[in-house]
């Protein structure tokens, strides 16, 4: 990670990112008065963690310089846009914490646009092409020659009028016309030779249903709805870098208000696709459940295995914003959640894989209560009664039969103490014919009860559950869903599905102590020793979110 906001001055103080630095100057200099950003999706997919991080940059400059984000639908291409994520993609960015100033659509501008579009005509700055798109294709030239001019390029006014309005009527079928930018068919930037603005797609549209045939191009649309909005500084990731000349080139020829365009690296994260198409294509073949699946990189599927809103911000913050393409660890993302939940979560016990222990000198039925803080961070704060009894689960992994000097936990006629009660010693154990451990027996010392005076210590603490006042729960524990680190150097034509992790998810039944299911946090608890875990919303199963061990290097 280099060039970004993560760096700190010598005094712990943030540097600034090179988009702050920007937008400090243009407020210096008066330029502006306030400025204004905006986050445009296309609603033909759910947000993933790339739109977050695009999300938090676009809202938090705003809310840093007391300007205003709109939210905006790009919503230029009928045929693969839909309301369901209209309202998926609001319902993200709400849970994110922000707030948009006011909800526009792209397709509110069609008139505004198709406006423009007869005024660029009037100057002989456009003209409707007949074309076919491999006509065009080809008539574009290549990086090294120069396109030819098309045979309809130099129409008059008035028939590039009438034909455009024809378009616009319906007269012609999809691909018949398009209207082109009369720009330079030799320009080294390849998007000038005569781009696109206008082609027809006989499709209803998810808001203006079938008013139009004609729909605007993606170059001819964004940058005249960010002049509409009066945005000051219209964010968007590198590939889009080759374009801007073009976003200024539409909003001079028409004399409107100069948005401007600046470019960062899109977010890449190890372990991860990241692309609509893709992601797409993993809930339609069903490699998921649903978008939402906890596996998944979106915003719901991180929200439904227990992410805090919280630790995404911090997470963007952390990523900072680079000019160059670079790809995030996910263990850094992990790491952020890790800092947000150790700090908020509630403490319980819950034992993952378990093995009886029984307790010879505690009497058969009684039970003992003891008090548990929720949060260690703050001892005097709300606690949970844990019970203890004769016969427990412990951690299959917290015993050894063999073990080595350095193993502290529990051992043949070894101590231990259970978590937040006694001392514990091993003095037998059972095992089946295959040699697995079936069962363990220890006696306790009384004297080692907590606050019960002079308090012995041993190295090992392990957690624990009773048996008969446990809660049986399902587990979720995941993998990342590909097995790949570098999913994006994947060689062409190989397909990314060949990385899916057959282990990216196994569902175990685990015992949990009873006060869990009293448990009103609404964020994920930690199982002590074992990791975070959040209770899914829909099917009341224990995600876990993540581990308690930090992988990340900072
Ligand atoms: P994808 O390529 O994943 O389908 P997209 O760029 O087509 O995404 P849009 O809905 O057009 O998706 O994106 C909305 C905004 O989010 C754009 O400004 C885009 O630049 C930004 N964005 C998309 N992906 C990322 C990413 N990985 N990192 C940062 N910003 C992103
Ligand atoms: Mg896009």
């Amino acid at each position: 990670m280099e060039d970004n906001s993560k760096a700190t001055a010598a005094e712990g103080e943030r540097i600034n990112n090179f988009l702050e630095d920007i937008i400090e100057k243009d407020l210096s200099e008066g330029k502006y008065q306030a400025i204004q950003t905006r986050f445009p999706p296309e609603p033909n997919g759910y947000l993933h963690i790339g739109h977050a991080k695009s999300i938090c940059l676009n809202f938090g400059l705003a809310k840093k310089y007391g300007g205003k984000t709109n939210l905006r639908f790009d919503d230029t291409n009928p045929v693969k846009e839909d309301t369901e994520y209209v309202d998926s993609i609001k319902e993200d960015i709400k849970w994110l914490g922000f707030e948009w100033a006011n909800e526009f659509y792209a397709s509110d501008y069609f008139d505004q646009l198709y406006e423009w579009a007869v005024v660029l005509i009037k100057k002989g700055l456009a003209y409707v092409d007949d074309q076919t798109q491999e006509e065009i294709r080809k008539g574009r030239g290549t990086v090294t020659e120069p396109g030819v001019n098309s045979p309809y390029r130099d129409r008059s006014v008035e028939e590039n009028l009438r034909l455009f309005q024809e378009m616009k009527d319906g007269k012609y079928p999809d691909g018949a016309k398009v209207l082109r930018a009369k720009i330079d068919m030799a320009h080294p930037n390849m998007l000038f030779r005569d781009p696109l603005m206008y082609r027809i797609i006989h499709a209803d549209h998810h808001r203006t249903g079938s008013k139009w045939c004609i729909y605007p191009m993606y170059d001819y649309a964004h940058g005249q709805c960010d002049s509409i909005g009066h945005i000051t500084h219209s964010i968007c990731t590198l590939e889009f870098d080759v374009h801007r000349p073009l976003y200024d080139w539409f909003i001079q020829a028409l004399d409107i208000f100069p948005s401007h365009q600046y470019e960062f690296a899109r977010l890449n994260l190890t372990y991860t696709v990241m692309s609509k198409r893709k992601l797409l294509e993993l809930v339609k073949n069903g490699y998921v459940d649903g978008w939402d699946d906890p596996r998944m990189p979106t915003i719901c599927g991180i929200r439904r295995r227990g992410y805090t809103p919280e630790s995404i911000r911090m997470f963007a913050e952390k990523v900072g914003v680079a000019k160059r393409d670079n790809i995030i660890d996910l263990s850094l993302m992990e790491w952020c959640l890790r800092q947000d939940l150790n700090a908020r979560s509630n403490r319980y016990m819950a034992v993952l894989d378990p093995v009886k222990l029984v307790i010879d000198n505690w009497e058969d039925g009684k039970v003992e209560y003891f008090d548990a803080p929720l949060n260690p961070a703050d001892p005097e704060g709300p606690s949970r009664k844990v019970v203890f009894a004769k016969e427990l689960y412990i951690e299959r992994a917290d015993f050894m039969e063999d073990a080595p000097k350095k193993y502290f936990r529990l051992k043949p006629d070894g101590e231990v103490r259970l978590k937040y009660t006694y001392i514990v010693k091993c003095v037998s154990f059972k095992k089946d014919a295959d040699g697995n451990v079936t069962e363990i027996h220890c006696t306790y010392d009384p004297t080692s009860k907590p606050g019960a005076g002079e308090r012995r210590s041993v190295k090992g603490t392990i957690h624990w559950v009773a048996v008969d006042h446990a809660k049986e729960i399902e587990a979720r524990i995941f993998d990342t869903l590909f097995t790949e680190e570098q999913m994006g150097a994947i060689p062409e034509g190989v397909d990314y599905k060949n990385y899916l992790n057959p282990k990216s998810l196994v569902i175990t039944k685990a015992y949990a102590e009873p006060a869990l299911e009293e448990d009103k946090s609404g964020i994920a608890v930690q199982f002590e020793r074992v990791g975070y875990f959040f209770k899914d919303p829909k099917n009341g199963a224990y995600n876990k979110v993540t581990g308690l061990k930090d992988t990340f290097k900072m």
